[in-house]
């Protein structure tokens, strides 16, 4: 398995990734039931394994990433060359790769997934990830989820501006929400709440003619209250960096750096 530098290796990573857990959202209510520990790796044994109602059981990597370009000491960042590694490794093991949507009807038993599949997701909108991490997906046929600050769009060169994102769209990705301005909508409620939920996703929409369907918390910050108006507001998935202790509403992502 190809060392990355830093003495990180993606194998370890995605074993990792192996563990990380899948939770119905917004739906019927699966159980969820610790991992089997005894033929897991250490790192793997404090993850979750979901299973649902109808016994369907998913081990699906979602991978996070933010920032991807020159290095520097952030765990929001990672280095291109690194980037590409990991999807090289992704490339020769077979992996697939799914939208957050396509996992999240799969755990409801809507769909199936294809064999070794994995979804690649980025927040935060940010324009490396057109310029330094769409060319390295596109060489391997690789889709991956955009979580978006609807705010952040065209803000700055350092973020993504409309027509980017159509083109991401064109090319098959798929767009989620992130928030209007990145806020923890944990500690929000009222029309503070919905302005970050609703109306994001609304200009979102507006802007490009789309319907998101999925949507992803900042921080990690998590409320019931902001769970119900996510699942009013029309998502019907939602992924969080952070295990709550509320695991049916969202999907578990695991941070790459
Ligand atoms: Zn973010």
């Amino acid at each position: 398995m190809p060392a990355l530098k830093g003495g990180r290796s993606i194998g370890v990573l995605l074993i990792a990734t192996i563990m990380l857990i899948a939770i119905e959202l917004l739906g019927a209510a699966p159980s969820v039931q610790a991992a089997p520990q005894a033929d897991r790796p250490a790192a793997a044994r404090s993850g979750f394994r979901l299973a649902a109602t109808s016994a369907l059981t998913l081990d699906v990597p979602i991978l996070m990433y933010h920032h991807i370009g020159a290095r520097f000491s952030s765990p929001y960042n990672i280095a291109t060359q690194d980037f590409a590694a990991q999807m090289n490794y992704l490339a020769q093991h077979g992996y697939t790769a799914v939208s957050v949507d396509q996992v999240a009807a799969a755990l409801r038993g809507q769909t199936t997934l294809p064999p070794c599949p994995v979804a690649i997701t980025f927040d935060d909108g940010y324009a490396v990830q057109v310029h330094n991490a769409l060319p390295i997906l596109q060489r391997h046929h690789f889709h991956a989820t955009f979580y978006l600050v609807t705010g952040y769009i065209s803000m700055s060169h350092a973020f993504m501006n409309w027509d980017q994102i159509k083109g991401l769209m064109k090319q098959g990705h798929w767009i989620g929400s992130h928030t209007y301005r990145h806020t923890a909508v944990g500690s929000l409620s009222g029309s503070a709440l919905k302005r970050e939920i609703v109306a994001a996703k609304t200009k979102l929409e507006n802007g490009l003619g789309i319907s998101v369907t999925t949507f992803s918390y900042p921080y990690g910050s998590y409320s019931l209250t902001a769970q119900r108006v996510i699942s009013d507001a029309g998502f019907t998935s939602a992924v969080c960096s952070v295990m709550q202790e509320e695991p049916r509403a969202i999907i578990w992502r695991l941070s790459i750096y």
